[in-house]
């Protein structure tokens, strides 16, 4: 089913769903499992997969010079999208970026997903490898989430790159795209990127997940922001609890995002992990009920593989 549907049937009550992360290359299925398991009893309708592609790193050889070797560390995102939805009576989501892809490259990993009949897509741009400056889409390639959103609708109504293919079979993909409460880190001010994510959704993206925050006014703000400028298609709210003390500066360096004074003087105030840890658990359980109170379509919650901490919020709000 697409995630559309499953938000449209929820009527007035607040869905969950989870995102995780493939395993790194090496370990196997079972982890994804150890870390789903435990949350099915929520019943998320859909679990979002990421997408990682190449990293680069540098190896010293005998000669003493350095050769950069490609390398992708988290691989697997179709299969474990498979794998979960043949596990679970869930709908799986797998992450599409441009990077790494070229346009054939992409309409073979969707006709792939359609023929596993997953038919649910996020739908994002991705980011700047770590050793360049900006993105750089691949030669042939998609340079803007705007860019794959176009593809995987003309997929949707039987239009490959091949021209000479007839009457090519129409896919039925449910596209979600990413949203920036805090404005992406790239756009010049949120009008800018707010005309683009309109353009997204002309161009067919069924729905949005936002990045984290930690200030629901941000989304509430954003969600207004969007209404306004004529962006009407859901807005699911992205969270993840703060545990960890390197956190403090990971997630806005990582993220481009701020982190509120009273959750930062309350982390710093508590003096062991442990008790650190719980004022993260305690912020986004009440940032969580706010929001379903305010009556969200479903809440999003970044796993990053801590099954425990998620299960606490989630038994707190639903
Ligand atoms: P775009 O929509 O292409 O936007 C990128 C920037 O360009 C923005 O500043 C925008 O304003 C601007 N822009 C957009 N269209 C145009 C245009 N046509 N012309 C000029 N400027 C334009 N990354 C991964 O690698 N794997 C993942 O699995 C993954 N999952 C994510 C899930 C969520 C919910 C979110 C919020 C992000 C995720 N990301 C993931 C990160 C994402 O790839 C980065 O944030 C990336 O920098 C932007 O992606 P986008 O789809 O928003 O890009």
């Amino acid at each position: 089913m697409k995630v559309t549907d499953y938000l449209k049937n929820a009527g007035n009550n607040t869905l969950i769903s989870f995102e995780v992360l493939p395993p790194l290359k090496g370990s196997g299925m079972q982890d994804i499992f150890n870390l789903l398991d435990p949350l099915m009893e929520f019943k998320p309708p859909f679990i979002d997969v990421t997408y990682h592609r190449e990293e680069y790193i540098y190896k010293k050889q005998d000669s003493g010079y350095y050769e950069k070797t490609a390398i992708r560390k988290r691989p697997g995102t179709v299969g474990i999208c498979a794998a979960i939805m043949h596990r679970y009576e869930v709908d799986a989501v797998p992450h599409l970026i441009c990077g790494g892809f070229n346009r054939e490259d992409t309409e073979n990993a969707l006709i792939d997903l359609n023929f596993l009949e997953i038919n649910n897509v996020l739908a994002l741009r991705g980011d700047a490898l770590q050793f360049d400056s900006k993105f750089v889409p691949e030669p042939g390639g998609n340079a803007y989430a705007l860019d794959l959103v176009k593809q995987v609708d003309d997929m949707n109504h039987g239009r490959y790159l091949d021209e000479n293919i007839e009457n090519g079979q129409k896919t039925d993909f449910c596209i979600g795209i990413a949203g920036y409460p805090e404005k992406h880190f790239e756009a010049p001010n949120m009008e800018s990127d707010l005309s683009f994510i309109k353009q997204k959704v002309e161009a067919g993206a069924d729905y949005i997940v936002t990045q984290m925050f930690f200030d629901n006014k941000k989304y509430f703000e954003y969600v207004e922001s969007c209404r306004n400028a004529g962006i009407h298609i859901p807005i699911v709210p992205g969270l993840k609890p703060m545990t960890k003390l390197y956190q403090l500066s990971s997630i806005p360096r990582h993220f481009y995002i701020n982190l509120p004074e009273d959750l930062v003087s309350a982390f710093l105030s508590a003096k062991t992990m442990e008790a650190k840890r719980q004022v993260g658990i305690e912020w986004c359980v009440a940032q969580s009920q706010e929001l379903k109170a305010a009556g969200v379509p479903c809440l999003h919650y970044y796993t990053m593989g801590d099954v425990d901490t998620i299960k606490k919020i989630a038994e707190s709000v639903f």
